[in-house]
């Protein structure tokens, strides 16, 4: 038995490869990482004609390892060249991302040390870094610090979070969901949409609510709603507004939504995921100004923070409602009640083992302090400004309304034929060029292009380089 025993031993000590091995490991690990982060700005943002990653299965998962040098070619050829480069300067689609280099060290020394982040008894260190970064950005919205709060992997799990506490505290049963009501407006994220039916609401009613000429929700439509529904004899019983749309950048009036969902006793959400952090910034402050009246929000640091794709947040104001909707016991726990002097993930969130996230928020933010994320901020407000106004200059370009945070739309309109037809050219000139990213969205059934301006490594040369390539690309597209 021990010589079976010892045989097995030598064979999973290969699972630790020793210091020697490690460091070499991991300086070819960085030199793949600088050479990607060297070739970033020179890269295309958007590689189309390869085999999409299909070659991944020509090197199947078998018995015995292949070196390092072999895996980093994998990702190099499968993973990193297919397709859409989110860390580029010049991804200007969707939502952009980011990608801190000190967020990929946190990742590093948050797996290389493995605390246990869910509970406190394991890791009370772990949780209090995480509840710090919580209680910051609760200061950021306004929020008081008797608030509660999660590291989610991303907004639409924090939005999953934030609408089973409001279904919770609200008591909706399955025998009221049928005379709920939830408001929120067309431009609403499609993850709200995700949330509500993975929450058992799929049958609640939803009374979409019209937006304004800036495709804000009109509050004075959300309170003629709400009385219209409660004389129907329905329950209104959840308002959800947007600080900042993806379409359009649109932020809701957060402050007349408050008023009304005051009045009607209904819990306030608001979905900050793209744009609550530019609350950051004196621009964003103003136009984000009601965010604290919320009962709860959500805001992604995987955007408006540049952390790479893993992270969103979600804060509720009261931090009762946020444990009694996630907090769970199990006998085999017991060891762990006692001695918590701070709520931890585990309580407030479905999660029980998970990531450390917040080693990759916290590191950037101390190493860097926050001035620069302010300046970072401001600058992509000035710069979707910058472009709303010279697109206009460009003969043919029409633009939509004046954007609130750092999301311009427009569309081409050519002399003559379809308009709609001739931005879809366009934009498929402009993707298949690669030099720069947009996207596109509709808006009243037009068709038309949007620039969202949030990746960190994005500055005024992209934009002036995008405003180029858009004139370029109409002329060659409209054959003038
Ligand atoms: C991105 C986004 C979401 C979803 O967040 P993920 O992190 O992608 O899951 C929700 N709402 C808005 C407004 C967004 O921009």
């Amino acid at each position: 038995m021990i010589d079976h025993i010892k045989q097995l031993e030598a064979m999973a000590r290969q699972l630790e490869p020793d210091a020697q091995a490690r460091q070499q490991l991991l300086a070819q690990v960085t030199t793949y990482a600088e050479h990607f982060l060297q070739g970033l700005a020179d890269a295309p943002v958007f590689v189309s004609g390869t085999d999409n990653g299909r070659s991944l299965y020509d090197s199947p998962i078998s018995e015995t390892g292949t070196g390092i040098e072999a895996a980093l070619q994998t990702i190099q050829t499968s993973v990193d060249r297919p397709n859409l480069n989110p860390a580029s300067p010049h991804f200007l689609g969707y939502i952009p991302g980011g990608g801190l280099y000190p967020s990929a060290l946190g990742d590093y020394l948050a797996a290389v040390s493995n605390r246990f982040a869910g509970v406190y008894y394991a890791a009370p260190g772990a949780v209090r870094l995480e509840n710090m970064l919580l209680q910051w950005m609760a200061e950021l919205v306004g929020y008081p610090a008797t608030m509660a709060g999660n590291l989610a992997s991303g907004g639409s799990i924090a939005q999953l979070i934030a609408i089973v506490t409001a279904r919770e505290t609200c008591g909706i049963q399955p025998a009221d969901i049928g005379r709920a009501v939830i408001y929120t407006t067309e431009q609403v994220h499609h993850s709200v949409e995700k949330a509500i039916r993975i929450a058992g609401l799929a049958t609640a009613g939803q009374h979409p609510i019209p937006t304004d000429s800036h495709y804000r929700m009109d509050a004075t439509a959300l309170e003629q709603a709400i009385i219209q529904d409660k004389q129907a004899g329905l329950r209104p019983w959840l308002v959800i507004a947007s600080a900042g749309t993806t379409n359009v950048g649109a932020v809701d009036p957060l402050t007349a939504v408050d008023d009304i969902a005051r009045q009607h006793n209904l819990w306030y959400h608001i979905d900050g995921a793209y744009g609550a952090f530019f609350v950051l910034c004196e621009e964003g402050r103003k136009v984000l100004a009601g965010m604290d009246k919320s009962d709860s929000i959500i805001m992604d640091p995987h955007k408006g923070l540049f952390l790479p794709y893993g992270t969103g947040a979600v804060l509720v104001k009261n931090r009762q409602h946020l444990y009694q909707a996630h907090h769970a016991s199990a006998d085999y726990m017991q060891d762990t009640l006692d001695m918590a002097e701070e709520l931890a993930p585990s309580d407030l969130s479905p999660e029980l083992t998970k990531h450390f996230r917040g080693l990759r928020l916290w590191l950037p933010l101390k190493l860097f302090g926050v001035a620069p994320f302010r300046a970072a901020l401001a600058e992509k407000i000035e710069l979707a400004r910058y472009f709303y106004h010279k697109i206009q200059e460009i003969d043919g370009f029409e633009v939509g309304p004046y954007p609130d945070l750092s999301v311009v739309t427009y569309r081409y309109v050519p002399p003559r034929g379809s308009t709609n037809a001739f931005n879809q050219r366009l934009i498929q000139e402009i993707v298949r060029d690669g030099r720069i990213f947009i996207s596109s969205t509709q808006l009243n059934g037009n068709f038309v292009l949007r620039l969202a301006v949030l990746n960190f490594r994005t500055h005024l040369e992209t934009i002036d380089m995008t405003l180029e390539i858009l004139a370029e690309k109409v002329r060659s597209v409209g054959g003038y």
